[in-house]
């Protein structure tokens, strides 16, 4: 192989480089195949290699591919943004097109800032965010972001907006219901917000099913209802970020549909154009829309690529895709089915505590001991072990590691795409099994489980 000049996740690590994929699968330039179990980044939700897309892409291309948003609008964007409206509850019905999700989330924060000091409050401009959440890399979205290991090194530089755990319900005290869990856990946020005062909060951010931080950590009943019950009273905007869990990847349109809860915005990326280009979204209330037109009339945000027709006539074919195929309610039955086979794994092998998940985001986690649920600590990577397993043996699986010591596991997320058969889901199962039996062996040689 020549030398390599790309700046790779693990340097000087050499990566397979890919030819191409086709449905859940992709293919190597040696001739190997992997089953895209994770859709790679919980992203390629309609699988690989679709021809409508592709069409729509070039046909998007002969016309027009790039205008700035200052100066023209384009067929392309504007369709999408109608099926958007169509698609998201209540009033969210405004969409800021963006081209990854940590702008969308940082889009988010800036129009609840705004949005505030058009209102004439502008000292409602602090976020509030859970621990263990994702909410993407740059500093704005990783000030958000409850991601230990990804805070660590820039710590000095990121807001101090964590100040909530959210629930896990795998670990939550014995003694207390499911009910009475939820309630304590979305309650953390009205002392939060009295801690600082509610004249001082724009608005709290959360993923509606936790994604890379914790692994598929699927909230109580009762926990999102109570969350938007206390957002109400203090005047405080909730952010939904279902940048993971929007367009149909949890059984639902979006991850907040489940509790029935609407947020007042909501950030997309990832299944949104589902890895055929970069294209993430940040809608917005008529509410908000409306005050800042009455106000300033314009949105203090925005990059060179936001809101290009090519990703959006890219993304239009993706929802296209995704309506034609019926694919939100195929996450939810074949996720159901690919849940109950996981639960299978949980039940037989000592090494996973517990499988999760919400339609087609679902996860394990590993511990060293199962009566006791103690975690494995970070730096053993056993989820990275079982990751690299798979790997070998053709699952790609998608790393979940919220890096707070002893208290979130190493777990792993099975997400892959929406368009999954039940014998693909068998035989990833069964990829899956082999490589985490390979890992306990090892564990158990060296008597590091119980
Ligand atoms: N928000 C959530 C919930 C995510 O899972 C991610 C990425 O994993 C992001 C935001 C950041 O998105 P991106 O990596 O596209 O910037």
């Amino acid at each position: 192989m020549t030398k390599s000049y790309v700046i790779k996740p693990e340097l000087g690590k050499e990566y397979p480089v890919i030819s191409h994929g086709k449905g859940i699968y992709l293919y190597d330039k040696d001739g190997n195949r992997y089953i895209d179990g994770s859709s790679g980044a919980v992203t390629a939700s309609i699988g690989h290699g679709v021809e409508e897309v592709a069409e729509a892409m070039y046909a998007q291309a002969k016309e027009v591919s790039f205008v700035y948003r200052s100066h023209f609008s384009s067929d392309a964007v504007e369709k999408l943004a109608t099926k958007l409206a169509e698609w998201a509850p209540g009033s969210l019905n405004w969409t800021f097109f963006v081209s990854s999700g940590s702008e969308a989330t940082e889009t988010a924060q800036k129009i609840a800032i705004q949005y505030w000091q058009e209102k004439g409050r502008p000292t409602k401009n602090r976020i509030i965010s859970r621990w263990m959440s994702y909410h993407g890399i740059t500093m704005g979205a990783l000030s958000m972001s409850g991601h230990v290991l990804r805070r660590k090194r820039f710590t000095p530089l990121l807001a101090d907006y964590p100040a909530i755990t959210g629930p896990y319900p795998y670990r939550k005290p014995e003694d207390m219901s499911l009910e009475s869990y939820a309630l304590a856990c979305a309650n953390e946020l009205e002392t939060a917000i009295l801690r600082v005062g509610p004249e001082q909060v724009a608005a709290f951010i959360a993923e509606p099913v936790i994604g890379a931080s914790g692994g598929a950590v699927v909230p109580p009943d009762g926990y999102f209802q109570r969350i938007r019950e206390i957002c109400d009273k203090y005047e405080v905007l909730f952010i939904a970020d279902e940048v993971m869990t929007g367009v149909g990847r949890t059984g639902k349109a979006f991850g907040i549909d489940h509790w029935g809860v609407v947020p007042d915005l909501m950030t997309l990326g990832k299944g949104m154009s589902a890895g055929y280009t970069p294209m993430a979204a940040t809608i917005v209330s008529d509410e908000i829309i409306e005050t800042i037109t009455k106000g300033s009339g314009s949105i203090m945000a925005g990059h060179t690529y936001s809101a290009n027709p090519q990703s959006a006539a890219v993304s239009l074919a993706v929802l296209d895709y995704v309506e034609k195929h019926q694919l939100v309610d195929k996450a939810a039955e074949q996720g159901a089915y690919m849940l109950a086979r996981l639960k299978e794994l949980a039940d037989e092998l000592p090494l996973v505590g517990d499988a999760r998940g919400l339609g087609m985001l679902c996860a394990l986690e590993f511990v060293k001991n199962k009566q006791t649920k103690e975690p494995f600590a970070l730096s053993g990577g056993v989820g990275g072990k079982v990751i690299q397993k798979a790997f070998e043996k053709g699952l790609l699986i998608y790393p979940a590691m919220g890096g707070i010591e002893g208290v979130a596991g190493d777990a792993v997320i099975i997400s892959p795409p929406l368009t999954i058969t039940t014998e693909q889901i068998d035989e990833l199962i069964s990829l899956l099994k082999e490589a985490v039996v390979a890992v306990q062996q090892e564990l158990q040689d060296k008597a590091l489980i119980g």
